[in-house]
C-alpha cells in the first residue's frame, strides 16, 4: 500500500483525504494550522451547495458535478435541504429574468410564493426557487471530516512526519501559486452578523447589478453575509465600499437587520484557475489539486474522486488536466 502526504487541511485536503482512506490508503494531513483555520478560504465560506444557481454564470461541469455534493456532504456533516430563493427588486426584474433564462430547476414565485416560504422577507413581488438547491455549515463540515478522519486514524500534523511518502496531493489552495503559476485569487469579503429578530430558513440570494448579495442561515439568529467577487489578490482588509454594499443588501431584505450586531468580518482570495473550474494535475510524485474557484464545498467532493481515481488507479477521469495526467 502506498503512503500519501496531502498538504492543506482546507476543503479541498480534507475531502482529498476522506476519499482516499475510504478507499483503502494510507493517508498523512499536513497543515500549518494544525487543522483548518481562519488562514484556510475553506473557513469564510457560505456552504451553498447550488449547483443550479451557480449554473447562471459557471461552466455546464459545475451543474453536472456539484448534484452528487449533497449526497456527499450527507455522509459527514449536516446539510440543509431547504433550497435558494432568488429574489430582486421590481427595478431589477431584468436581472430576474436573465438569471432564470440561464439557470434551471426552479419554480417562479409570486408576492404570496415568497411570503410562504419566507414570511419575513419584505417588498419582493418576483423570485424563483430553487427547491433541490442546500446549504450546510462550512467550519461544522470542517471539524465533522477532521473528525471523521481522525476516528480512522489520520490526524492532521502541523510538520511532515521524517520519512518520506510515496505520493504527495497538493491541496494548499492559493498558497500553492509557487508551483502553480495560472492560479489566480479572487477576492471574496462577507460578514457575519447576529439578528435574533430576523428568521429567515434558507440561501437567499438578491440580484442587483453590481453587487449581488447572498445571505446564508447559521441557526440561533445567526446570518452569513456573502460575498464580493473581486479579481484583486489584496488580501487585506474589507473595504468601506463593500461592507456598506452587504450591508445595505441585507437591510433591503429586512430592515431589522440594521439593528444585527457584526460578529466577524471575513476575507480571503478563492484559488482560480483561468477558466474557473478546478483541476488535477500530475507532476512525478505529486498531484495538484486546486482552483475551487467559488465551488469549495460544491466542488471538493468531485475533486476528490479525481484525484482518487488518478492516485490509486491511475485512471484519468474529467477534472483531470490532460496536459499534466502523465507521471
Ligand atoms: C467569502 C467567500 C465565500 C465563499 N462561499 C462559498 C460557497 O458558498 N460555496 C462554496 O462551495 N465555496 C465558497 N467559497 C469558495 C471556497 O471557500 C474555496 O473554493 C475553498 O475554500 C478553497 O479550498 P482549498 O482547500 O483549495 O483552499 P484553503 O481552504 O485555503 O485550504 C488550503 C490549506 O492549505 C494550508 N497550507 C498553506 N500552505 C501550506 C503548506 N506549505 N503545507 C501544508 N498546508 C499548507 C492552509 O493553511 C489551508 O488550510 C467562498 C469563498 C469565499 C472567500
Amino acid at each position: 500500500m502506498s503512503r500519501i502526504r496531502i498538504l492543506g487541511a482546507g476543503v479541498a485536503g480534507l475531502a482529498v483525504a476522506t476519499e482516499l482512506v475510504s478507499r483503502g490508503a494510507e493517508v498523512e494531513v499536513v497543515d500549518p494550522g494544525g487543522g483548518p483555520t481562519a488562514a484556510s478560504c475553506s473557513w469564510w465560506a457560505g456552504g451553498m451547495l447550488a449547483p443550479f444557481c451557480e449554473y447562471e454564470n459557471a461552466e455546464e461541469a459545475v451543474l453536472r458535478l456539484g448534484q452528487a455534493a449533497k449526497h456527499w456532504w450527507g455522509r459527514v456533516t449536516q446539510v440543509t435541504e431547504a433550497g435558494t430563493l432568488v429574489v430582486a427588486h421590481r427595478r431589477d426584474l431584468a436581472d430576474l429574468r436573465q438569471f432564470a433564462h440561464r439557470t434551471e430547476r426552479f419554480h417562479s414565485v409570486d408576492a404570496d410564493g415568497i411570503r410562504k416560504l419566507e414570511p419575513e422577507l419584505f417588498g419582493f413581488d418576483h423570485g424563483l426557487f430553487f427547491e433541490s438547491e442546500a446549504h450546510l455549515s462550512p467550519r461544522r463540515a470542517l471539524e465533522d471530516l477532521t473528525t471523521k478522519l481522525s476516528s480512522q486514524g489520520v490526524f492532521i500534523e502541523t510538520t511532515p512526519a521524517r520519512s518520506e511518502p510515496d505520493l504527495t496531493v497538493d491541496c494548499r489552495g492559493f498558497a500553492a501559486r509557487d508551483a502553480l503559476p495560472d492560479l489566480r485569487g479572487v477576492k471574496g469579503e462577507m460578514l457575519v452578523i447576529r439578528a435574533p429578530d430576523v428568521s429567515i430558513k434558507r440561501p437567499v440570494r438578491l440580484l442587483h447589478p453590481r453587487i449581488p448579495l447572498y445571505i446564508v442561515p447559521r441557526g440561533d439568529g445567526v446570518y452569513m453575509l456573502g460575498a464580493t467577487m473581486i479579481e484583486s489578490e489584496d488580501r487585506g482588509r474589507i473595504t468601506a465600499r463593500s461592507m456598506l454594499e452587504l450591508l445595505s443588501s441585507a437591510y433591503a431584505l429586512n430592515p431589522a437587520f440594521g439593528e444585527a450586531e457584526v460578529l466577524e468580518i471575513g476575507v480571503d482570495l478563492r484559488p482560480a484557475f483561468p477558466d474557473n473550474l478546478p483541476k488535477v494535475r500530475r507532476r512525478g510524485d505529486t498531484i495538484y489539486a486546486n482552483g475551487l474557484y467559488r465551488h469549495g464545498f460544491l466542488l471538493a467532493p468531485a475533486l476528490a474522486m479525481a484525484v482518487a481515481e488518478l492516485a490509486l488507479n491511475d485512471k484519468v477521469t474529467e477534472l483531470v488536466d490532460a496536459d499534466y495526467a502523465e507521471r
